[in-house]
């Protein structure tokens, strides 16, 4: 059986959809994901879950969690019905107006327990959103005695060094900092190569065989991350690192049946070589010569699942993953 015991703290995805469509998103989260959010109901029930797995606290993450702040209200009183902390939430700035909206949203949260917002700080976001609403939110912050969660500081002065009033492209950075400046970024900022970031670094990285792929495939373990696991708007514990792979998490606290979820639990027990061969056997998948490493290949496999071959998986969720890359 494919079964949690006990989660430590992680994050719960309210929304995929967001008002950027960040080059680093390894969600792949992007204005054109449908307009879905986090129900009550299905708040009560993951907080319920997690509470009975020991978790006490988590964040909220997205998408932009706060596209639609209302939609936000009832998740939180949820989590403080269930005994579930809030440790922050995490907001990349895009929906702020002017003070006065901006400090009513706080109050708001404050009001249902949260006291600390992540922001966003980084050039990669600053493709979408002008720093001048990044600047103006922790201004907000401050009048209204919320906390400020700086992601990541170090990238302040590059940001600071553009025009404040209007978005700036990674071409825009490259021409003032150097070229490489977007090869550079990605361990500055310690990305998680997959989703979209994967898609924006794979000509970047280093080619293998598909052979050499296999031979240092390991089993990926996707179920041992019980400190930086998210659980989705659709009730989807999504491993950490790992999103585009999904087991409901009311199923994983019972135990779920490895033969509902193949490529979960192959990818988990035999890695991508196990999946490899799965996809190879039973979906007539071709592999390509070469591939970014082992995740490369897996991103191959699942897109022709779940794109080419259209099929229905209940561990490949949500499909907008794949789609909205
Ligand atoms: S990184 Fe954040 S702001 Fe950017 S697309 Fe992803 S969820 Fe949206
Ligand atoms: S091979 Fe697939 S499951 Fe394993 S770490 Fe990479 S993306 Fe995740």
């Amino acid at each position: 059986m494919l079964k949690i015991g006990y989660l430590v703290s992680g994050g719960i995805i309210t929304n995929y959809k967001c008002s950027s469509k960040c080059k680093h998103c390894c969600y792949s989260s992007s204005p054109q994901w449908p307009d879905d959010y986090m129900t009550p109901s299905m708040a009560d029930e993951i907080f319920s879950t997690l509470r009975r797995l020991s978790c006490r606290s988590v964040h909220i993450g997205g998408g932009e969690p706060l596209l639609k702040p209302d939609k936000i209200l009832p998740v939180l009183e949820a989590a403080s019905r269930n005994g579930v902390g809030i440790e922050y939430i995490e907001t990349n700035a895009s929906w702020y107006r002017d003070e006065t909206s901006a400090d009513a949203v706080l109050k708001d949260l404050k009001k249902y327990g949260v006291h600390t917002l992540l922001i966003s700080i980084d050039p990669y976001h600053n493709e979408y959103i002008p720093f001048w609403k990044v600047k103006a939110l922790m201004a907000a912050c401050s009048r209204v005695g919320m906390g400020v969660f700086p992601w990541l500081m170090d990238f302040w002065s590059d940001i600071d060094a553009m025009d404040d009033s209007r978005p700036h492209s990674l071409d825009e950075y490259a021409r003032l900092f150097g070229q490489n400046y977007l090869a550079r970024l990605s361990k500055r900022y310690g990305l998680n190569l997959k989703g979209r970031a994967l898609k924006t670094y794979k000509s970047m990285m280093k080619k293998q065989s598909f052979e050499q792929v296999l031979e240092k495939s390991r089993p990926c373990r996707l179920l041992s991350g019980v400190y930086h696991f998210h659980v989705d708007l659709y009730g989807n514990f999504v491993p950490q690192s790992c999103p585009g792979l999904s087991i409901p998490l009311s199923e994983l606290a019972k135990g779920a049946d490895p033969a509902r979820y193949r490529v979960f639990y192959t990818l988990e027990t035999a890695g991508v070589k196990g999946l490899a061969e799965l996809a190879m056997k039973e979906y007539g998948f071709n592999p390509q010569a070469e591939y970014a490493g082992e995740c490369d290949l897996c991103y191959d496999i699942r897109n022709y699942l779940v794109l080419e071959r259209g099929l229905n998986l209940p561990d490949l969720k949500p499909e907008g993953h794949y789609r909205y890359v």
